[in-house]
């Protein structure tokens, strides 16, 4: 039958191209060239060591850092950029608002407004954003709440809540904005060990939804269950990647054996 067989997965269309990301900071390069096309549907988990560059990626994907070359192009779109006094700019930022929106990121710190209650910090980019009217925003913001366990706490504001708790509300402010793609960046880094499995737990129902996720991680036994593929990035680039079981198994590259024995 069409669409089943082994050659199924090969027309899952690419969600998120991007090729030969190149960054510096000053005279240090940070990415010599990293590629990676994730498939709807895929989860990638981002390994390396502290400092390999794995932040500036997921920031130059969506261009909360500039990247100095390489393409990134979300669902077929290139994010055009130009060249200005020898740097590589946007060409356009509405189009960078537009992407930014569709690539929801979540961060290590949580980011959320302080000042702002759950439900306002859930609902505000829905409406500032995506132009959505404030009872729609709600009842988003209400039904994703519901999803990661904390629509009891709508009403609270983010330092009444433990750092699991909050990390979920950052994780419900992502998904609100419907997006294609989502990209964490050590998601349960920051918090307390007995709070790490709560945050987890969202995002293997989330990979198993079949969103698509890039993941950057150190939890190793979830990238292993939750991840279809691991990309390993050492010195600025990707120095072993596969299938999570394949390559833990069976490291192309020597330094990551190390990352995987602890000893890099
Ligand atoms: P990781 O997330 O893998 O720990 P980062 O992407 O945060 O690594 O950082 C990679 C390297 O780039 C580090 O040496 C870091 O100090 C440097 N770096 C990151 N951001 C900046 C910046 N804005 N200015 C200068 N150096 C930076
Ligand atoms: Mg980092």
């Amino acid at each position: 039958m069409a669409g089943d067989g082994p050659s199924a997965p090969r027309e899952i269309p690419v969600a998120l191209d991007v090729r030969s990301i190149r960054k510096s900071f000053g005279s240090h390069e940070v990415l010599k060239g990293i590629s990676l096309a994730a498939r709807e549907h895929d989860v990638v988990a981002i390994l390396g060591s502290s400092g390999s560059g794995k932040s500036t990626f997921l920031r130059c994907i969506n261009l909360l850092e500039t990247p100095d070359g390489g393409e990134v192009r979300l669902k077929g779109e290139l994010i055009r950029m130009r060249q200005r006094g020898g740097m590589l700019v946007p060409a356009d930022m509405k189009q960078v608002d537009r992407i930014r929106s569709r690539l929801s990121m979540v961060f290590q710190q949580f980011n959320l407004w302080q000042h702002m209650t759950i439900l306002e910090n859930v609902t505000a980019a829905q409406i500032h954003v995506l132009g959505r009217d404030r009872k729609s925003a709600v009842e988003k913001a209400e039904a994703m709440l519901a999803k990661v366990g904390v629509a009891d706490k709508r009403g609270h504001y983010p330092g009444q809540l433990s750092g699991g708790q909050q990390q979920r509300v950052a994780i419900a402010r992502a998904l609100a904005m419907d997006p294609e793609v989502m990209l964490f960046d050590e998601p349960t880094s920051a918090l307390d060990p007995e709070l790490v499995n709560e945050v987890l737990k969202v995002m293997r129902d989330l990979a198993a939804e079949g969103r698509t996720m890039l993941i950057v991680t150190h939890e190793m036994g979830f990238a292993r269950e939750a991840a279809s593929h691991m990309l390993f990035l050492h010195q600025g680039l990707v120095e072993d990647e596969g299938p999570p079981r394949e390559i833990m198994a069976n490291p192309n590259s020597e330094r990551f054996r190390q990352f995987l024995s602890g000893s890099l």
